[in-house]
């Protein structure tokens, strides 16, 4: 699967390349969907969620431009998969994670146990829309749903020179936006391309 993602350009960095080798995706997988888990493409978990597809996950990890000591928040835990490859990538900074169902942050915890990042993430049940202040300001944020529109409250708790990524669209298609805050009221937009994530749902989304 790796090989793959960096024979098609979405992989292109040592430190993400590396941290995607490391986390087996077939544990953060429902048993009966395990022998997809190395194929690229999103799977069910429940609630009516995915475990987004690998290469949207290399996309997103390598347009972060993450640091060793960087602090992180990702909205929409999902599975966990996608905040332990980030953990590995931040492996001196902290992750926190806000999921909205309470089943996936209980099996998202069980998963990320099993696959040796327990202790890098934290992840709370909440709506991620509002971001989550007990630990703001944030190096980078991350959203894994699409938006209808940028939630306030998530550039509120960026860093100033900080990056955000968001899709944001209508609920069939979105845009992946890079937000980074280079100053008190000042924010430069991105766009990289069209994608297509489960809805953001919570006060600042559908
Ligand atoms: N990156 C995840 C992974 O590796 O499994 C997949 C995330 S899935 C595509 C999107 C997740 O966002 C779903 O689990 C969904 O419940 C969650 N979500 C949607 N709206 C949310 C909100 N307002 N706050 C927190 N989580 C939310």
């Amino acid at each position: 699967m790796v090989e793959k993602l960096i024979s098609y350009g979405y992989l292109r960095s040592e430190k993400v390349i590396r941290a995607m080798l490391r986390v087996p995706r077939h544990e953060f997988v429902p048993e009966d969907k395990r022998k997809y888990a190395y194929s690229d493409e999103p799977l069910p978990i429940g609630e009516g969620q995915t475990i987004s597809a690998p290469h949207m996950i290399a996309i997103m990890c390598e347009a972060l431009q993450i640091e060793s000591d960087h602090h992180i928040l990702e909205v929409g835990t999902g599975s966990g998969y996608h905040a332990c490859v980030v953990s590995l990538i931040a492996d001196k900074g902290e992750v926190y994670s806000v999921e909205r169902h309470a089943r996936l942050v209980e099996i998202a915890r069980r998963n990320i146990i099993r696959a040796g990042c327990c202790g890098k993430v934290t992840i709370v049940v909440g709506d991620g829309t509002l971001g989550y202040e007990e630990k703001a300001p944030y190096d980078r944020i991350y959203v894994t749903a699409g938006a209808p529109r940028v939630p306030p409250p998530l550039l509120q708790q960026l860093k100033v020179g900080g990056k955000l990524l968001i899709p944001v669209g209508s609920k069939l298609g979105q845009e992946l936006k890079r937000i980074t805050r280079i100053g008190d009221d000042e924010y430069r937009e991105e766009n990289l391309g069209g994608c297509v994530f489960v809805p953001l749902v919570g006060k600042y989304g559908w």
